[in-house]
């Protein structure tokens, strides 16, 4: 690798007329000095012009950037740029909202004085070039010669890679101050936008951790670990957050629908050295071909300008793949944009550390195909064994690259634009040509309150929603009037079809990097119909800009109220604004003026009409006035005390589970491992909920293990990020076995346990449900999240209240396997059918091996039960067809097992409709 020094000399002066620029003396001697081998350094970040007009990081920070033990505050970043923006005419701020714990939102803007200043002109040519309709070729041509590519950067969406945030600054300080004829050329050609940090709450959260528990830390092979909580939710699947629920998330998407950066590029970091993302597969082909031959083009530009600076270890392909629109930088190529993303390499902080590369194997393991320092095809130049690596060496890469991906939009700006242009185009040219043309949502779907969740999120992402207000008729059947039209003749019609159809896996021998489907008609419940019938272009519709369903209420004088029960979420947050009303739930269905009223409605005493009407309205629920009591049987919507049970080294689904409890009005208390190991568990909650969370049952009891000094979480004057959503003075440890003991004790005493995904292997694997036995899929089982079909077996229990069929769409959430002996076959609720039938969408291989596995299970333990999900009930804010089975089971917590348990029926033979494909599991495999 050394040969390559001689390259650095060569292009140590990037251009005439630059050499005269003055250079920061004291800069480039930090910079020498933090940089671990000269090769990791190169001519495009050695050196950064001394300002006398703008002030440099330095100057307001206190230290350059890549400086050894400094992480800086969101605020302080902020403050960076807010002085840099003071000072010149190169760089606007737009201030784009703010985050769940109210820090500022923004994106900076840094261009050329003349791009700046027109900006305006420019957003607005970008907004026509992203919506085609209408213009000519050669106002489209015109339009691009006057318009200047927004190239977006975000850094920091996770908060352990704190790298992107600091790089960003000197990036911005050397865009606005250098002359180099790279840079100037970059400023003249482009406008570069910067998030400052994606995650600002969970920069400063992480930032104090680092301070008080990690800056010490240089053992990477047994580190400490990152703190419990960065944002408020959802920790690292904030790149997973398909509709967006995060603000800082939420907030960009809405500058880009204003703003339509055509190239947008994620910073984040994982794997030696730099990881340039190229869309490997498998790919989406609803994306456009184009995006595949951009996204590799700019990439191996980048892998070759480093190499030939002489900077080992820059590679593309072979990571991550571009099958779901989920992550958060995708939001471009959704919209017909280009993305682009790396992984550098970060020490989780700014301490420079002694880092080992190379993987050992252990029994039975070839790591081959995640050893990162061999040589492959897309990795001719691989990273070092093992390496001592800082935080300059990470900032060098990354800035580089960047500078290197500017370099290339600089001088290709105008074929970047057509681009953009051109898959904007044919992304509407797209509906017009191939089925399906356009989705239909029909308006007489018992429950619309997830037809409007739907549609809103659709919205969010800027897709057209139109609602006809005549009766369609098109080949798959009529339509009632009323129904909604998602054409696919527009600029984000390939979004629509992405997110609506059913995915098909393209080849069984691809893994993924997500889930490998997320088809929102069956994750909530709602039928979509996909349309052949070309016609459904011309149906006449009046855009919908928000869907918000109608509630009503009968008259004021009534007996009792009935909430009819279709299955809406909106149930839950129903029953917690009617926390002191009792409310029952009818078991059965019954008849009132001739209306069905379906079993696991809500029924209400008439005194309480006129707190009913304030709730229910604007829930978009129906409750009719009955003339009499139904005289059927009913039970309590039980209010339980919930506790719901966080690990403090997996806190991430369990982050879900809170968003949609806060966003359903639940109360509920979270719990860590001092809570349960206090025990008496029983005398404070009546439920427990133990969300899926680490990656085995062992590691759900034993959590971070006890090694090193302890890790505390705890609010302080120094650190008040800390201990908040949850606090310990030392978070190691687990529940441990004196925890499960306790769980035991808490379901013997009568209290309901209730497991979900992963959580449902311990009850089994730790002796709370001796009877169930717990195996693990054989190594060919491969299941990223598909959505399959189960079976209910119990359709008449509360769990399943709303639904009434009794095959259910469900998101595959877990690794484990149950199985029951014969005698409680009566306390399995639903299970997987098995067979490749059983998969509706995305990849499951080896379907045979769920074939009859427990879906749901409720065993009785003494004088109370453990109810466990094999399904996970709220996977992230998505299925939200599945969430009332948890809802279902919190209100009727009391009721479970009024159809359970007893002598189960010896098996007839199978029934003659019994799924083919699920014959061919008879031999095990
Ligand atoms: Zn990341």
């Amino acid at each position: 690798m050394r040969y390559a020094l001689a390259f650095v000399t060569l292009f140590a002066t990037p251009g005439a007329g630059f050499a005269q620029q003055t250079m920061d003396p004291v800069f480039a001697e930090h910079q020498k000095a933090w940089t671990t081998k000269p090769e990791f350094s190169s001519p495009l970040v050695d050196h950064l012009p001394a300002s006398t007009a703008v002030p440099s990081p330095r100057e307001v920070l206190g230290h350059d950037i890549g400086a050894p033990r400094v992480l800086d505050r969101y605020a302080d970043i902020l403050k960076y740029y807010r002085a840099l923006a003071a000072k010149t005419q190169r760089v606007k701020i737009i201030e784009t909202g703010a985050t769940e714990e109210g820090r500022p939102t923004a994106i900076v803007l840094i261009s050329a004085d003349e791009n700046i200043a027109n900006l305006e002109i420019n957003r607005q040519n970008l907004a026509k070039l992203s919506d085609p309709r209408g213009l000519t070729q050669d106002q489209a041509k015109d339009l691009i010669a006057g318009t200047k590519p927004l190239y977006l950067i975000l850094g920091g969406l996770h908060s352990a890679e704190t790298g992107p945030p600091e790089m960003l600054m000197e990036l911005a300080y050397r865009l606005v101050t250098e002359d180099s004829p790279l840079i100037a050329n970059i400023r003249q050609n482009v406008i570069v936008g910067i998030n400052p940090t994606t995650d600002p709450d969970g920069r400063d959260r992480y930032t104090d951790w680092y301070y008080r528990n990690k800056i010490d830390d240089t053992d990477d092979l047994n580190p400490v670990p990152g703190a419990p909580y960065w944002g408020k939710y959802i920790f690292h699947d904030n790149n997973r957050d398909i509709n967006y629920t995060g603000f800082s998330s939420r907030n960009l998407l809405a500058f880009y629908l204003q703003w339509h950066p055509p190239i947008m590029h994620d910073l984040h970091e994982s794997v030696p050295f730099l990881y340039t993302f190229s869309g490997q597969a498998p790919q989406n082909p609803s994306l456009d071909p184009i995006l595949f031959g951009e996204m590799p083009w700019i990439s191996n530009f980048e892998m070759a300008q480093l190499t030939k600076y002489g900077m080992p270890g820059v590679w593309t392909h072979g990571f991550v793949d571009e099958w779901s629109p989920g992550y958060v930088g995708f939001m471009s190529t959704n919209h017909n944009g280009l993305f682009k993303m790396y992984e550098t390499f970060g020490n989780g902080g700014a301490t420079t550390a002694l880092r080992h590369i190379k993987p050992v194997e252990g029994p039975g393991e070839d790591l081959h195909a995640s050893d990162q320092t061999v040589r492959e095809w897309f990795r001719p130049n691989p990273p070092y064994k093992s390496v001592e690596w800082s935080m300059r060496d990470n900032t060098n890469y990354m800035e580089t690259g960047i500078l290197s991906a500017l370099q290339m939009t600089s001088q290709f700006p105008q074929q970047l634009l057509e681009n953009f242009y051109r898959k904007s185009a044919n992304s509407v040219a797209a509906g017009r040509s191939e089925a399906p043309y356009a989705f239909i949502i029909p308006s007489d779907q018992a429950d619309m309150t997830k037809v409007a969740l739907l549609i809103n999120l659709l919205r969010l992402q800027g897709i057209e929603v139109g609602r006809s207000s005549a009766e369609i008729t098109l080949k798959e059947g009529k339509f009632p009037a009323g129904s909604f039209v998602v054409k696919r003749d527009q600029p984000y019609g390939r979004l629509a079809k992405i997110l609506l159809e059913k995915q098909k896996f393209p080849d069984n021998k691809l893994k993924t990097y997500d889930d490998s489907a997320w088809s929102m008609g069956m994750m909530a419940h709602v039928n979509v119909v996909a349309t052949a019938d070309i016609t459904a272009l011309d149906v006449a519709v009046h855009p919908v800009d928000q869907y918000k369903p109608e509630g009503s209420i009968g008259t004021a004088s009534a007996a009792a109220y009935a909430v009819l029960d279709h299955g809406s979420i909106n149930m839950a947050t129903l029953r917690y604004r009617l926390r002191n009303v009792s409310v029952r739930i009818a078991e059965k269905s019954f008849k009132s003026g001739g209306q069905d009223i379906p079993a696991g409605s809500f029924v209400i005493e008439a005194k309480a009409y006129e707190r009913l009407k304030a709730a229910v309205v604007p829930l978009g629920l129906t409750a009719l006035a009955l003339d009499k009591v139904p005289d059927v049987p009913m039970h309590e919507a039980a209010l339980p005390r919930l506790a719901i049970y966080s690990t403090w080294g997996s806190t991430q689904n369990v982050g879900w589970i809170r968003y949609a409890f806060d966003q359903l009005e639940t109360p509920y208390e979270l719990i860590f491992k001092d809570e349960i190991k206090k025990g008496g568990l029983k005398s404070k909650y009546d439920v427990v909920i133990v969300p899926s969370q680490g990656r085995s049952a062992k590691s759900l009891v034993f959590d971070i293990p006890m090694r090193g000094k302890p890790l505390p979480y705890t609010k302080t004057a120094e650190f008040p990020t800390q201990g908040v959503y949850g606090s310990s003075p030392d978070i190691r440890g687990g529940m441990g076995l004196v925890g499960v003991e306790e769980l035991r004790k808490f379901v013997t005493d009568g209290g309901t346990l209730i497991t979900l995904g992963d959580s449902s292997a311990m009850p089994g694997e730790f002796g709370i449900t001796p009877d169930v036995e717990v195996s693990r899929p054989t190594k060919a089982f491969y299941a990223p999240g598909p959505i399959v079909n189960a079976k209910v077996l119990k359709p008449a229990n509360p769990i399943f209240y709303g639904y009434t069929d009794t095959t259910l769409t469900v998101r595959w959430a877990t690794t484990a396997l149950l199985a029951l002996p014969f005698r409680n076959q009566n306390d399995v609720l639903m299970n997987f059918p098995g067979g490749d039938k059983m998969v509706q969408s995305g990849l499951m291989v080896g379907a045979c091996e769920a074939k009859n596995r427990p879906a749901i299970v409720d065993l009785p333990v003494g004088s109370g039960q453990v109810l466990m999900f094999m399904t996970n009930p709220i996977h992230r804010w998505q299925n939200f067809g599945e969430f009332r089975m948890l809802y279902n089971a919190l209100f009727s917590y009391k009721d479970l097992r009024k159809d359970l348990g007893g002598p189960p029926a010896v098996p007839d033979e199978p029934p003659a409709d019994e799924d083919k494909s699920a014959d061919a599991c008879k031999a095990p495999p």
